[in-house]
């Protein structure tokens, strides 16, 4: 049976600490599904059909990789994904508190699922969406944060 994993994040909007997670996760398991969660409390800056299409250009190389968005219970989604595993990545310490939270609930829910863990690659330990919209807001460069698609779309959003 093939392995299928589940990325689940805002994605709001992806950097290159996610596509290193993505990237690592395809060598990994057969198919990876990049999922772009709705419903979130915070306000995101791009909608969810914004978030899927720059993951999908800047995926557009990885055969194994499927981007997609969901509403709803995370493990009811992976199962209608047919997949068994979520992936997530850690950056700091700080990370961790949720994750063990959110690893244990999904376990109770549904046990046949597991949380896979990557630790982020030491160069991208610093970044994340909200760091790379706050630099990109006063107009400094992203670069190196993001892939170049999605510093053009952040500039079209700050100017
Ligand atoms: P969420 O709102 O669910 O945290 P994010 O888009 O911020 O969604 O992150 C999705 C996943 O990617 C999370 O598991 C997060 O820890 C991980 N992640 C985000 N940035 C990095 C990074 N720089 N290195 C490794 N993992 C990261």
């Amino acid at each position: 049976m093939a392995s299928i994993a589940v990325y689940p994040g805002s994605f709001d909007p992806v950097t290159h600490g996610h596509l290193d997670i993505i990237s690592r996760g395809a060598r990994v398991f057969d198919k990876v599904v990049v999922a772009v969660l709705h419903n979130r409390n915070k306000v995101p800056l791009f909608s969810v059909e914004e978030r899927v299409q720059l993951l999908k250009e800047v995926t557009k190389d990885m055969d194994n990789v499927e981007i997609d968005h969901f509403n709803g219970l995370l493990v009811d989604y992976i199962s209608e994904k047919k997949a068994t595993t979520i992936i997530r990545g850690l950056r700091a310490v700080s990370d961790f508190e949720y994750e063990m939270q959110a690893a244990s609930i999904n376990r109770k829910l549904n046990p046949e699922i597991e949380t896979f863990f990557m630790m982020t690659n030491n160069q991208y330990s610093y970044l994340s969406s909200s760091i790379v919209k706050e630099v990109a807001k006063y107009q400094a460069t992203v670069t190196d944060l993001v892939p170049e698609v999605v510093e053009s779309a952040l500039q079209e959003k700050y100017k």
